[in-house]
């Protein structure tokens, strides 16, 4: 197996937004203990914040066997120098061998970052991760050329082997409530704190408010919604499912609605339970943010459309007719 002289550990970097903790650091540091068993090794989850609303320690009971504190201030906002500055120091000094952080959209902006500072690769947008036996080196698959294949990557030749892993690719297991970790809070110098970049505070932006990365139900609307008051049907079947509505770019390109809501290669990648695409072709760029979806629905007049090929129901017809049938017969029930 190949270790060089790092301390073999597998480094998760938590993600705590607003004193809650992100359900993909739950789902990174179960995956992780899983690998490290297969190593032979520990896993440390890292958490920066300046307030949280958890007991850290509990991240033992899916995994971890030590939880890396660092608070503070500056964590108040996210502000991409500090948190690539504080993963990088600690990086150098910990010599983990794996790095795994979500690929939420702060994660997929410090990983670059912090991939450049220690000198190594990254594998970004996960969908899979594994071990292989012989090396002992991560496999890394996410999709390539536009979501037309999967491809598994291996960096031998880059350590650590940093990837960024999809939020809700892998489930999350059940608490093991005896388990303990190591809580450390890591000494740290200043200047790992410094930044250029001073955030003065957060504005509002619609769409904002739910990330439709996270949710069970996404309910997305194209370009045959024709008009931006046409998503309000949308909204409406969204809302009876629990759920929050998505778009494909032609939508977002339109302005009928706002870029947060975009799924896609360039937007948002979801993988919710259950994914409605309505009036939606199915370009290959649109399915690079939707094919994990565990079921898929889809609702086009054209019985060529793209889309139908990976739904599991297809609906073929006019969605203005469809759509409300379907929010009346939840209405109903
Ligand atoms: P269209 O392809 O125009 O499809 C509209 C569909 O609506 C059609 O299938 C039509 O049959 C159907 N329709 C029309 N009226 C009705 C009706 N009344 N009832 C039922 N069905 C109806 N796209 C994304 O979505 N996300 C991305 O992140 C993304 N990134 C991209 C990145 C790059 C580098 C490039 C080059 C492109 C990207 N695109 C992305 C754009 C992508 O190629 C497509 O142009 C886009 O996905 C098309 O959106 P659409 O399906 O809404 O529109």
């Amino acid at each position: 197996m190949q270790r060089s002289n790092r301390s073999g550990e597998i480094l998760v970097i938590g993600e705590i937004r607003e004193g809650t903790l992100h359900s993909a650091t739950v789902e990174l540091t179960a995956k992780a203990r899983e690998l490290a068993d297969r190593l032979g090794t520990k896993v440390t989850t890292l958490l920066m914040y300046d307030r949280v609303d958890m007991n850290v320690e509990d991240l033992a009971w899916w995994g971890a066997d030590v939880v890396l504190c660092v608070v503070g201030e500056p964590f108040r906002y996210f502000n991409q120098e500090v948190y690539t500055n504080v993963i990088s120091y600690l990086i150098k000094g910990r010599n983990p061998q794996i790095v795994l952080a979500p690929a939420t959209t702060s994660g997929r902006t410090y990983m670059p970052a912090v991939a450049a500072k220690v000198h190594t690769g990254l594998t970004a947008d996960c969908t899979g991760l594994d071990i292989d036996a012989d090396t002992g080196l991560l496999l890394q698959t996410r999709p390539a050329i536009g979501g037309n294949i999967m491809a598994t990557i291996q960096t031998p030749n880059h350590l650590p082997q940093m990837a960024t892993v999809r939020p809700r690719t892998f489930p999350v297991p059940k608490p093991n409530r005896g388990r303990k970790a190591r809580v450390e809070h890591p000494d740290l110098p200043g200047e790992v704190f410094t930044s250029s970049i001073e955030v003065l505070g957060k504005e509002h932006q619609e769409g904002m408010d739910v990330n439709i990365q996270d949710l069970d139900v996404v309910v997305s609307g194209g370009k045959g919604l024709k008009k931006a008051e046409n998503f309000n049907l949308l909204r409406e079947l969204a809302s009876l499912l629990g759920g929050g509505v998505g778009a494909s770019r032609a939508a977002v390109d339109n302005k009928w609605i706002s870029y947060p809501h975009q799924v896609g290669l360039s937007g948002k990648v979801v993988s919710p339970k259950v994914y409605f695409a309505v009036g939606i072709s199915g370009s290959v760029q649109h399915l690079a943010g939707m094919q994990t979806a565990d079921f898929v629905v889809a609702i086009n007049k054209d019985p060529e459309a793209p889309i139908f090929r990976v739904a599991d129901i297809a609906l073929c017809g006019d969605l203005f007719d469809i759509v409300p049938r379907i929010i009346e017969k939840i209405k109903e029930q």
